[in-house]
Protein backbone atom coordinates (compact mmCIF):
# COMPACT_ATOMS: atom_id res chain seq x y z
CA UNK A 1 0.00 0.00 0.00
CA UNK A 2 1.37 3.44 -0.91
CA UNK A 3 0.43 6.69 0.89
CA UNK A 4 0.12 9.39 -0.53
CA UNK A 5 -0.74 13.35 0.30
CA UNK A 6 -4.09 13.41 -1.12
CA UNK A 7 -3.65 16.93 -2.61
CA UNK A 8 -0.49 16.14 -4.43
CA UNK A 9 -1.10 12.67 -5.62
CA UNK A 10 1.13 12.37 -8.89
CA UNK A 11 0.51 11.03 -12.33
CA UNK A 12 1.65 7.34 -11.73
CA UNK A 13 2.93 7.14 -15.60
CA UNK A 14 5.62 9.64 -15.03
CA UNK A 15 6.77 8.00 -12.11
CA UNK A 16 10.30 6.08 -12.63
CA UNK A 17 12.07 4.25 -9.73
CA UNK A 18 14.98 5.48 -9.13
CA UNK A 19 16.55 1.91 -7.67
CA UNK A 20 20.01 1.87 -5.57
CA UNK A 21 23.38 0.88 -6.65
CA UNK A 22 24.08 -2.70 -6.22
CA UNK A 23 27.18 -2.84 -4.40
CA UNK A 24 26.06 0.10 -2.20
CA UNK A 25 22.96 0.81 -0.08
CA UNK A 26 21.12 3.60 0.16
CA UNK A 27 20.05 5.67 3.14
CA UNK A 28 17.01 8.30 2.31
CA UNK A 29 16.72 11.12 4.66
CA UNK A 30 13.41 13.42 3.92
CA UNK A 31 14.25 16.93 5.65
CA UNK A 32 17.50 19.08 5.51
CA UNK A 33 16.55 20.69 8.98
CA UNK A 34 18.95 20.15 12.15
CA UNK A 35 18.03 16.04 12.65
CA UNK A 36 18.33 15.50 8.70
CA UNK A 37 21.50 17.02 8.19
CA UNK A 38 22.94 15.83 11.79
CA UNK A 39 21.79 12.36 10.32
CA UNK A 40 23.17 13.03 7.02
CA UNK A 41 26.91 13.86 8.80
CA UNK A 42 26.91 11.05 11.00
CA UNK A 43 26.80 9.02 7.81
CA UNK A 44 29.64 10.69 6.30
CA UNK A 45 32.28 7.76 6.43
CA UNK A 46 29.52 4.78 5.73
CA UNK A 47 29.69 2.37 2.96
CA UNK A 48 26.39 3.26 1.51
CA UNK A 49 24.65 6.04 -1.06
CA UNK A 50 23.30 9.31 1.21
CA UNK A 51 20.41 10.65 -0.53
CA UNK A 52 18.65 14.16 1.47
CA UNK A 53 15.65 15.35 0.29
CA UNK A 54 14.10 18.67 1.00
CA UNK A 55 11.41 20.83 -0.91
CA UNK A 56 13.90 23.67 0.10
CA UNK A 57 17.22 24.36 -0.85
CA UNK A 58 18.20 25.60 2.49
CA UNK A 59 18.59 24.91 5.92
CA UNK A 60 17.02 27.21 8.23
CA UNK A 61 18.62 28.22 11.54
CA UNK A 62 14.86 28.58 13.28
CA UNK A 63 15.66 30.42 16.70
CA UNK A 64 16.65 33.41 15.24
CA UNK A 65 13.56 33.79 12.61
CA UNK A 66 12.10 36.30 14.88
CA UNK A 67 15.10 38.39 14.00
CA UNK A 68 14.13 38.51 10.36
CA UNK A 69 10.63 38.89 11.13
CA UNK A 70 11.65 41.92 13.17
CA UNK A 71 14.25 43.34 11.07
CA UNK A 72 16.97 42.80 12.55
CA UNK A 73 18.55 40.19 10.49
CA UNK A 74 18.14 39.28 6.65
CA UNK A 75 17.07 36.00 5.50
CA UNK A 76 20.17 35.08 4.10
CA UNK A 77 22.30 36.16 7.52
CA UNK A 78 20.55 32.95 9.09
CA UNK A 79 20.21 30.02 6.11
CA UNK A 80 22.30 27.88 4.63
CA UNK A 81 22.40 26.50 1.13
CA UNK A 82 21.88 22.41 1.48
CA UNK A 83 23.52 21.58 -1.37
CA UNK A 84 26.70 22.79 -0.25
CA UNK A 85 26.85 19.72 1.96
CA UNK A 86 27.82 17.60 -0.89
CA UNK A 87 30.93 19.83 -1.88
CA UNK A 88 32.29 17.76 1.99
CA UNK A 89 30.63 14.46 1.17
CA UNK A 90 31.31 12.42 -0.98
CA UNK A 91 28.82 9.90 -0.42
CA UNK A 92 26.02 12.22 -0.17
CA UNK A 93 23.45 13.72 -2.81
CA UNK A 94 21.44 16.35 -2.30
CA UNK A 95 17.59 16.58 -4.14
CA UNK A 96 15.45 19.51 -3.92
CA UNK A 97 12.45 17.82 -4.26
CA UNK A 98 9.12 17.72 -2.46
CA UNK A 99 8.11 14.10 -0.43
CA UNK A 100 4.60 13.37 -1.18
CA UNK A 101 4.27 9.59 -0.98
CA UNK A 102 6.41 6.80 1.08
CA UNK A 103 5.54 3.16 0.48
CA UNK A 104 7.08 1.39 3.13
CA UNK A 105 6.17 -1.95 1.75
CA UNK A 106 7.86 -1.31 -1.72
CA UNK A 107 10.45 0.65 0.21
CA UNK A 108 9.76 3.70 -1.85
CA UNK A 109 9.32 7.44 -1.75
CA UNK A 110 7.55 9.76 -4.04
CA UNK A 111 9.62 13.26 -4.84
CA UNK A 112 8.31 15.82 -6.62
CA UNK A 113 10.57 18.77 -8.33
CA UNK A 114 8.98 21.42 -10.35
CA UNK A 115 9.58 20.92 -14.18
CA UNK A 116 10.61 17.52 -13.53
CA UNK A 117 8.11 15.70 -12.21
CA UNK A 118 7.68 13.29 -9.87
CA UNK A 119 10.05 10.57 -8.97
CA UNK A 120 10.21 7.10 -7.20
CA UNK A 121 13.35 7.30 -5.50
CA UNK A 122 14.29 3.51 -3.93
CA UNK A 123 15.40 3.06 -0.38
CA UNK A 124 17.12 0.59 2.10
CA UNK A 125 17.28 3.10 5.43
CA UNK A 126 14.51 5.97 5.59
CA UNK A 127 15.22 8.42 8.14
CA UNK A 128 11.86 10.84 7.76
CA UNK A 129 13.17 14.12 9.33
CA UNK A 130 10.58 16.36 8.24
CA UNK A 131 9.97 18.71 11.48
CA UNK A 132 6.81 20.66 12.46
CA UNK A 133 4.34 23.37 11.04
CA UNK A 134 1.95 25.81 12.43
CA UNK A 135 -1.04 24.48 13.78
CA UNK A 136 -4.53 26.58 14.25
CA UNK A 137 -5.83 23.33 16.87
CA UNK A 138 -8.95 23.26 14.02
CA UNK A 139 -9.30 26.91 13.03
CA UNK A 140 -7.27 26.78 9.89
CA UNK A 141 -9.34 29.74 8.68
CA UNK A 142 -7.11 32.35 11.09
CA UNK A 143 -3.84 31.51 9.02
CA UNK A 144 -5.01 34.34 6.94
CA UNK A 145 -5.17 36.44 9.28
CA UNK A 146 -2.74 35.30 12.08
CA UNK A 147 0.51 34.60 10.38
CA UNK A 148 2.88 32.06 11.97
CA UNK A 149 6.78 31.82 11.81
CA UNK A 150 8.06 28.48 10.84
CA UNK A 151 10.01 29.68 7.42
CA UNK A 152 11.82 32.68 6.41
CA UNK A 153 8.67 33.78 3.89
CA UNK A 154 6.61 33.95 7.38
CA UNK A 155 9.44 36.01 8.50
CA UNK A 156 9.34 38.17 5.61
CA UNK A 157 5.73 37.90 5.29
CA UNK A 158 5.68 39.44 9.36
CA UNK A 159 8.10 42.06 8.77
CA UNK A 160 6.20 43.39 5.92
CA UNK A 161 3.08 43.55 7.87
CA UNK A 162 4.56 45.25 10.99
CA UNK A 163 6.13 47.76 8.58
CA UNK A 164 3.62 48.25 6.52
CA UNK A 165 0.78 48.91 9.42
CA UNK A 166 2.96 51.99 10.80
CA UNK A 167 3.11 52.90 6.93
CA UNK A 168 -0.80 52.74 6.98
CA UNK A 169 -1.08 54.55 10.64
CA UNK A 170 0.79 57.58 9.34
CA UNK A 171 -1.53 57.53 6.22
CA UNK A 172 -4.66 57.68 7.56
CA UNK A 173 -6.91 60.35 8.54
CA UNK A 174 -9.14 57.75 10.83
CA UNK A 175 -8.05 58.13 14.27
CA UNK A 176 -9.76 54.53 15.25
CA UNK A 177 -7.96 53.21 12.13
CA UNK A 178 -4.73 54.45 13.08
CA UNK A 179 -5.22 52.59 16.37
CA UNK A 180 -5.76 49.23 14.92
CA UNK A 181 -2.88 49.53 12.83
CA UNK A 182 -0.99 50.31 16.06
CA UNK A 183 -1.98 47.59 17.48
CA UNK A 184 -0.36 44.24 17.36
CA UNK A 185 -1.18 41.32 18.93
CA UNK A 186 0.91 38.13 19.39
CA UNK A 187 -1.10 34.82 20.28
CA UNK A 188 1.15 31.99 22.13
CA UNK A 189 3.38 32.94 24.84
CA UNK A 190 6.04 30.28 24.21
CA UNK A 191 9.34 31.10 24.10
CA UNK A 192 8.72 32.27 19.64
CA UNK A 193 5.86 34.51 21.49
CA UNK A 194 7.86 36.18 24.13
CA UNK A 195 10.98 36.74 22.22
CA UNK A 196 8.80 38.29 18.83
CA UNK A 197 6.98 40.85 21.15
CA UNK A 198 10.23 41.74 23.09
CA UNK A 199 11.66 42.83 19.83
CA UNK A 200 8.85 44.27 18.89
CA UNK A 201 8.52 46.49 21.99
CA UNK A 202 12.22 47.26 21.37
CA UNK A 203 11.81 48.37 17.44
CA UNK A 204 8.86 50.71 17.62
CA UNK A 205 10.40 52.27 21.06
CA UNK A 206 14.16 52.59 19.52
CA UNK A 207 14.47 51.49 16.15
CA UNK A 208 11.41 53.80 15.10
CA UNK A 209 11.85 56.89 17.28
CA UNK A 210 11.70 59.97 15.20
CA UNK A 211 11.38 58.24 11.80
CA UNK A 212 7.22 59.76 11.44
CA UNK A 213 6.40 63.01 12.03
CA UNK A 214 2.46 62.05 12.10
CA UNK A 215 2.60 58.90 14.56
CA UNK A 216 4.92 57.95 17.89
CA UNK A 217 5.62 53.94 17.19
CA UNK A 218 6.47 54.47 20.72
CA UNK A 219 2.52 54.73 21.49
CA UNK A 220 2.04 51.47 20.14
CA UNK A 221 -0.05 48.54 21.92
CA UNK A 222 1.68 45.07 21.90
CA UNK A 223 -0.28 42.51 23.47
CA UNK A 224 0.78 38.91 24.20
CA UNK A 225 -2.31 36.80 24.68
CA UNK A 226 -1.93 33.25 26.10
CA UNK A 227 -4.78 30.77 26.79
CA UNK A 228 -2.52 28.92 29.67
CA UNK A 229 -1.92 30.47 33.01
CA UNK A 230 1.41 32.33 32.65
CA UNK A 231 4.44 33.01 29.97
CA UNK A 232 7.18 30.82 29.00
CA UNK A 233 5.23 27.26 30.38
CA UNK A 234 7.93 24.98 29.60
CA UNK A 235 9.98 26.83 32.02
CA UNK A 236 10.18 26.80 36.12
CA UNK A 237 7.72 29.38 37.19
CA UNK A 238 9.62 31.93 38.91
CA UNK A 239 11.70 32.39 35.84
CA UNK A 240 8.27 32.82 33.88
CA UNK A 241 7.06 35.84 36.97
CA UNK A 242 10.61 37.18 35.88
CA UNK A 243 9.98 37.18 31.97
CA UNK A 244 6.72 38.73 32.52
CA UNK A 245 7.96 42.03 34.74
CA UNK A 246 10.74 42.05 31.76
CA UNK A 247 7.81 41.64 28.96
CA UNK A 248 5.85 44.56 31.20
CA UNK A 249 8.59 47.08 31.52
CA UNK A 250 9.33 46.94 27.49
CA UNK A 251 5.83 48.00 27.42
CA UNK A 252 4.25 44.64 26.40
CA UNK A 253 0.94 44.01 27.54
CA UNK A 254 0.37 40.24 28.93
CA UNK A 255 -2.73 38.37 28.88
CA UNK A 256 -2.76 34.95 30.33
CA UNK A 257 -5.77 32.95 30.41
CA UNK A 258 -7.38 34.25 28.02
CA UNK A 259 -8.71 31.96 24.98
CA UNK A 260 -8.42 33.37 21.32
CA UNK A 261 -11.96 32.72 19.81
CA UNK A 262 -11.89 34.50 16.65
CA UNK A 263 -9.03 36.01 14.25
CA UNK A 264 -10.55 38.21 10.96
CA UNK A 265 -9.74 41.15 9.33
CA UNK A 266 -10.53 43.89 12.00
CA UNK A 267 -8.75 41.60 14.94
CA UNK A 268 -9.55 39.25 17.88
CA UNK A 269 -12.24 37.74 20.28
CA UNK A 270 -10.10 36.90 23.25
CA UNK A 271 -11.94 36.08 26.49
CA UNK A 272 -15.06 37.52 24.80
CA UNK A 273 -13.66 41.21 23.97
CA UNK A 274 -12.80 42.16 20.75
CA UNK A 275 -9.26 43.79 20.03
CA UNK A 276 -9.30 45.68 17.11
CA UNK A 277 -5.58 45.12 15.35
CA UNK A 278 -5.00 44.95 11.81
CA UNK A 279 -1.56 42.54 13.14
CA UNK A 280 -2.64 39.12 14.48
CA UNK A 281 0.79 37.38 14.91
CA UNK A 282 0.36 33.15 15.26
CA UNK A 283 2.96 31.91 18.22
CA UNK A 284 0.59 29.16 19.74
CA UNK A 285 0.78 25.54 18.46
CA UNK A 286 2.40 23.21 16.16
CA UNK A 287 1.34 20.27 14.26
CA UNK A 288 4.30 17.40 12.82
CA UNK A 289 4.48 17.67 9.27
CA UNK A 290 2.28 14.84 7.22
CA UNK A 291 5.09 12.63 6.71
CA UNK A 292 4.70 10.50 9.81
CA UNK A 293 1.20 9.90 9.06
CA UNK A 294 2.07 8.39 5.50
CA UNK A 295 4.49 5.59 7.57
CA UNK A 296 1.03 4.13 8.49
CA UNK A 297 2.55 3.67 12.58
CA UNK A 298 0.40 5.40 15.69
CA UNK A 299 0.68 8.75 15.82
CA UNK A 300 0.00 11.36 18.58
CA UNK A 301 -2.34 14.34 18.68
CA UNK A 302 0.34 16.57 17.38
CA UNK A 303 0.79 13.68 14.44
CA UNK A 304 4.26 12.84 15.93
CA UNK A 305 5.20 9.39 14.80
CA UNK A 306 5.84 7.33 17.66
CA UNK A 307 9.14 5.90 18.07
CA UNK A 308 10.87 2.90 19.83
CA UNK A 309 13.61 3.46 21.79
CA UNK A 310 15.85 3.11 18.97
CA UNK A 311 13.60 5.83 17.13
CA UNK A 312 12.66 3.46 14.77
CA UNK A 313 8.88 2.84 13.42
CA UNK A 314 7.53 -0.09 14.98
CA UNK A 315 6.87 -3.03 12.21
CA UNK A 316 8.71 -0.94 9.39
CA UNK A 317 12.40 -2.25 9.00
CA UNK A 318 15.16 0.37 8.69
CA UNK A 319 12.54 3.17 8.96
CA UNK A 320 13.35 5.55 11.65
CA UNK A 321 11.55 9.40 12.57
CA UNK A 322 13.73 12.11 14.29
CA UNK A 323 13.69 15.69 15.04
CA UNK A 324 10.27 17.70 15.50
CA UNK A 325 8.54 14.94 13.60
CA UNK A 326 9.22 11.95 16.61
CA UNK A 327 7.19 11.70 19.65
CA UNK A 328 10.13 10.27 21.64
CA UNK A 329 9.79 9.84 25.53
CA UNK A 330 12.38 9.82 28.01
CA UNK A 331 11.33 8.67 31.98
CA UNK A 332 7.99 9.36 31.00
CA UNK A 333 8.54 13.06 30.04
CA UNK A 334 8.05 13.50 26.05
CA UNK A 335 11.92 14.60 24.89
CA UNK A 336 10.93 18.41 23.73
CA UNK A 337 10.88 19.74 20.02
CA UNK A 338 13.99 21.84 20.32
CA UNK A 339 16.94 21.80 17.79
CA UNK A 340 19.51 20.01 20.12
CA UNK A 341 17.08 16.77 20.46
CA UNK A 342 16.76 16.98 16.86
CA UNK A 343 20.56 17.36 16.43
CA UNK A 344 21.29 14.63 19.00
CA UNK A 345 18.09 12.64 17.61
CA UNK A 346 19.41 12.89 13.70
CA UNK A 347 23.28 11.69 14.92
CA UNK A 348 22.62 8.54 16.79
CA UNK A 349 20.31 7.71 14.11
CA UNK A 350 23.14 8.16 11.31
CA UNK A 351 25.63 6.39 13.89
CA UNK A 352 22.98 3.51 14.25
CA UNK A 353 22.80 2.85 10.55
CA UNK A 354 26.31 3.28 9.80
CA UNK A 355 27.14 0.56 12.21
CA UNK A 356 24.09 -1.79 11.11
CA UNK A 357 26.06 -1.35 7.69
CA UNK A 358 28.96 -2.61 8.85
CA UNK A 359 27.61 -5.81 10.60
CA UNK A 360 27.02 -4.50 13.68
CA UNK A 361 24.06 -4.51 16.20
CA UNK A 362 23.43 -1.14 18.42
CA UNK A 363 22.23 -2.11 21.54
CA UNK A 364 22.15 1.52 23.64
CA UNK A 365 19.04 3.11 23.10
CA UNK A 366 18.80 7.12 22.46
CA UNK A 367 19.17 9.32 25.13
CA UNK A 368 18.50 12.95 25.25
CA UNK A 369 21.16 15.04 26.73
CA UNK A 370 19.48 18.13 27.97
CA UNK A 371 22.07 21.06 27.45
CA UNK A 372 19.40 23.75 28.82
CA UNK A 373 16.30 25.98 27.71
CA UNK A 374 16.89 29.76 26.66
CA UNK A 375 14.76 32.96 25.61
CA UNK A 376 15.96 35.87 25.21
CA UNK A 377 13.65 38.96 25.84
CA UNK A 378 15.08 42.28 23.88
CA UNK A 379 18.31 43.89 24.41
CA UNK A 380 20.45 42.67 27.28
CA UNK A 381 18.05 40.44 29.00
CA UNK A 382 17.70 36.33 28.65
CA UNK A 383 16.67 33.32 30.97
CA UNK A 384 18.38 29.83 30.92
CA UNK A 385 17.38 26.58 33.05
CA UNK A 386 19.40 23.62 33.02
CA UNK A 387 18.52 21.20 35.90
CA UNK A 388 18.49 23.15 39.17
CA UNK A 389 20.42 26.25 37.47
CA UNK A 390 18.49 29.30 36.60
CA UNK A 391 19.54 32.35 35.71
CA UNK A 392 18.41 35.20 34.09
CA UNK A 393 19.98 39.17 33.26
CA UNK A 394 22.79 40.71 31.23
CA UNK A 395 25.27 38.28 31.35
CA UNK A 396 22.86 35.36 30.82
CA UNK A 397 22.21 37.23 27.64
CA UNK A 398 25.92 37.48 27.05
CA UNK A 399 25.86 33.63 26.62
CA UNK A 400 22.46 33.35 24.90
CA UNK A 401 24.51 35.87 22.08
CA UNK A 402 27.86 33.26 22.55
CA UNK A 403 25.88 30.36 21.89
CA UNK A 404 23.42 31.03 19.32
CA UNK A 405 26.72 32.63 17.03
CA UNK A 406 28.92 29.58 17.53
CA UNK A 407 25.64 27.36 16.69
CA UNK A 408 24.81 29.17 13.10
CA UNK A 409 25.16 26.76 10.68
CA UNK A 410 28.64 28.61 8.82
CA UNK A 411 31.30 31.32 9.43
CA UNK A 412 29.84 33.40 7.28
CA UNK A 413 26.66 33.31 8.94
CA UNK A 414 28.32 33.84 12.20
CA UNK A 415 30.42 36.78 10.80
CA UNK A 416 27.60 38.80 9.37
CA UNK A 417 24.81 38.20 12.19
CA UNK A 418 27.93 39.34 14.95
CA UNK A 419 28.21 42.33 12.55
CA UNK A 420 24.47 43.02 12.72
CA UNK A 421 24.34 42.64 15.82
CA UNK A 422 27.07 45.11 17.33
CA UNK A 423 25.44 48.12 14.70
CA UNK A 424 22.12 47.20 15.87
CA UNK A 425 23.37 46.86 19.54
CA UNK A 426 25.09 50.43 19.54
CA UNK A 427 22.87 52.36 17.21
CA UNK A 428 19.53 50.98 17.75
CA UNK A 429 18.84 50.65 14.19
CA UNK A 430 17.88 47.79 11.75
CA UNK A 431 19.19 47.27 8.52
CA UNK A 432 16.31 44.94 7.04
CA UNK A 433 13.39 47.59 7.27
CA UNK A 434 11.90 46.20 3.82
CA UNK A 435 8.61 46.07 2.44
CA UNK A 436 8.75 44.05 -0.47
CA UNK A 437 6.87 45.44 -3.56
CA UNK A 438 4.10 43.35 -4.75
CA UNK A 439 5.06 41.39 -8.20
CA UNK A 440 4.64 43.46 -11.49
CA UNK A 441 3.20 42.58 -15.06
CA UNK A 442 6.63 42.04 -17.34
CA UNK A 443 6.29 44.84 -19.49
CA UNK A 444 3.29 46.91 -18.04
CA UNK A 445 5.36 49.63 -16.81
CA UNK A 446 8.62 50.29 -17.71
CA UNK A 447 9.46 53.12 -15.29
C1 LIG B 1 10.31 30.39 15.30
C2 LIG B 1 11.01 29.23 15.95
C3 LIG B 1 11.93 29.48 16.97
C4 LIG B 1 12.59 28.42 17.59
N1 LIG B 1 13.50 28.70 18.57
C5 LIG B 1 14.22 27.70 19.12
C6 LIG B 1 15.24 27.96 20.07
O1 LIG B 1 15.47 29.11 20.43
N2 LIG B 1 15.95 26.90 20.55
C7 LIG B 1 15.69 25.62 20.16
O2 LIG B 1 16.38 24.69 20.60
N3 LIG B 1 14.72 25.33 19.27
C8 LIG B 1 13.98 26.34 18.74
N4 LIG B 1 13.00 26.06 17.83
C9 LIG B 1 12.68 24.65 17.54
C10 LIG B 1 13.70 24.08 16.57
O3 LIG B 1 13.91 24.95 15.49
C11 LIG B 1 13.17 22.73 16.09
O4 LIG B 1 13.06 21.88 17.21
C12 LIG B 1 14.10 22.11 15.06
O5 LIG B 1 14.15 22.92 13.91
C13 LIG B 1 13.62 20.72 14.67
O6 LIG B 1 14.48 20.22 13.70
P1 LIG B 1 13.95 19.19 12.60
O7 LIG B 1 15.13 18.82 11.80
O8 LIG B 1 13.15 18.13 13.24
O9 LIG B 1 12.92 20.04 11.73
P2 LIG B 1 13.16 21.34 10.84
O10 LIG B 1 14.38 22.06 11.29
O11 LIG B 1 11.87 22.07 10.85
O12 LIG B 1 13.45 20.77 9.39
C14 LIG B 1 12.49 20.07 8.67
C15 LIG B 1 12.89 20.07 7.22
O13 LIG B 1 12.08 19.16 6.50
C16 LIG B 1 11.71 19.73 5.27
N5 LIG B 1 10.46 19.09 4.82
C17 LIG B 1 9.29 19.02 5.50
N6 LIG B 1 8.39 18.33 4.79
C18 LIG B 1 9.00 17.94 3.64
C19 LIG B 1 8.57 17.19 2.51
N7 LIG B 1 7.35 16.68 2.40
N8 LIG B 1 9.47 17.00 1.50
C20 LIG B 1 10.74 17.51 1.58
N9 LIG B 1 11.18 18.22 2.63
C21 LIG B 1 10.32 18.43 3.66
C22 LIG B 1 11.55 21.21 5.58
O14 LIG B 1 11.68 22.00 4.39
C23 LIG B 1 12.70 21.44 6.56
O15 LIG B 1 13.89 21.83 5.92
C24 LIG B 1 12.31 27.10 17.20
C25 LIG B 1 11.38 26.84 16.17
C26 LIG B 1 10.74 27.90 15.56
C27 LIG B 1 9.75 27.63 14.45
Amino acid sequence: MSAMLAETRPDEATAVVEAPRRERKRVVIIGGGFAGIAAAHALRHADAEVVLIDRRNHHIFQPLLYQVATAVLSPAEIAAPIRQLEVKQPNLSVVLAEVTGVDVASRTIEASSPGVGVRKIAFDYLVVATGMRPSYFGHDEFARYAPGLKNLSDAETIRAKILGAFELAATTEDESERARQMTFVLVGAGPTGVELAASLAHMVKVTLRGNFRRIDPSKSAIILLDAGNRVLPTFAEPLSRRVTRRLTKLGVKVMTGVKVETVDDKGVIAGGSRIPSATVLWTAGVAASPIPKLLGTKIDRAGRALVDPFLKVVDAPGVFVVGDAASVMQNEHPVPGVAQAAIQEGRYVGRLIAKELMGRKVKRPFRYFDKGNMAVVGKNYAVLERGWLRTSGFLTWLVWAFVHILSLPQLQNRLRVQHQWVWSYFTGQRSSRLIPEPPRTPGADTR
